[in-house]
């Protein structure tokens, strides 16, 4: 399956977030019956055992409620068209095992998969970033103190010292360079031995997405990279990052990789990259699904410079 756009990226549900502080209206959708809940089971989404694309990730309270929590309230996603409230929970394995009609699968499988429909998928990546946050702040970054949720899911506050702490969401720069007619790519040695793929790293604090993408490219590759600009952003709930896609102009063409990021990288020839889109690369190389701002970003910088 080829997406036409990157995974994670559709929203349908009205987020409410001006509404979070509202603790009786918070408390008045958890308590109705109609209010809809996704559950991970650990880090991985509970659906409705079924056809790809049926889209079942959704529970009844009363179905899935009373075994929950793993000290983690629900987290409200939304209200959709009907004005149907959205939340997501955690359960442990032992407290959740998948019954009959149920599996549990991580989301990184379920878009590569399309096991679920997409417009559901930007809320599945709402609910895992959100959900893996709060098992992990339980307690007070300032004091120690235990931390308790508020805001529906949107906050934690100390019990003890006051402090508030919100959900982390982390920037991530992915740029594709071009120079002339070629495009650089590299691997990491966590890919397939045949996958190549555009360069990325973390904005470090104080510092632009456009310095740090050229950064991180002359960090890793030894090419240096001029002009910048914006192409595009993904959602990646791998824990909770922001791919922030860019383009950029390579500035020289000497490559002199960092070892300890990539074990190779070369500019390869728009050709060449057409050839690694369509699996018909001499060599079986290719770039990474489409479920994957990098997929998109190489496709898109084709088809800009074949214009
Ligand atoms: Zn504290």
């Amino acid at each position: 399956m080829v997406r036409t756009m990157p995974a994670f990226m559709h929203s349908s549900l009205e987020r409410l977030s001006g509404h979070r502080n509202e603790p009786a209206r918070v408390a008045a959708m958890l308590a109705d019956t109609a209010s809809r809940y996704a559950v991970f089971v650990g880090d991985r989404l509970l659906v409705h055992a079924g056809p790809a694309g049926s889209g079942g990730v959704w529970w009844h309270g009363q179905s899935v409620l009373p075994p929950l929590m793993h000290g983690v309230e629900p987290v409200l996603l939304g209200l959709d068209d009907d004005g149907v409230a959205h939340f997501a929970v955690l359960a442990g394995d032992a407290e959740l095992p998948p019954g009959p009609g149920q599996a549990a699968v991580d989301l990184r499988s379920i878009a590569l998969q399309g096991l679920v429909a997409d417009e559901l998928l930007g809320h599945m990546a709402q609910a895992r970033a959100l959900l893996h946050w709060h098992v992990r702040h339980r307690f007070c970054a300032n004091c120690g103190a235990a931390t308790a949720p508020g805001e529906a899911g949107y906050k934690r506050v100390c019990g003890s010292c006051q402090a508030e702490h919100f959900p982390r969401t982390d920037p991530v720069v992915i740029i594709a360079v071009v120079r002339g007619q070629t495009m650089l790519l590299g691997r990491s040695a966590r890919f397939a031995s045949t996958m190549y793929s555009t360069l990325a790293g973390f904005v470090e604090p104080g510092e632009t997405a456009e310095d740090a993408a050229r950064r991180e490219v002359e960090e890793e590759s030894g090419v240096k990279v001029g002009a910048v600009r914006y192409v595009m952003s993904q959602p990646w709930p791998f824990p909770a990052n922001l791919m922030i896609g860019m383009a950029g102009e390579g500035l020289s063409e000497t490559i002199r990789i960092d070892p300890d990021e990539l074990v190779d990288a070369r500019w390869f020839s728009f050709d060449e990259v057409s050839a690694m889109r369509d699996g018909r690369h001499p060599e079986g190389l290719e770039i990474p699904p489409s479920i994957s701002i990098a997929h998109h970003l190489i496709v898109r910088l084709l088809d800009d410079n074949s214009n």
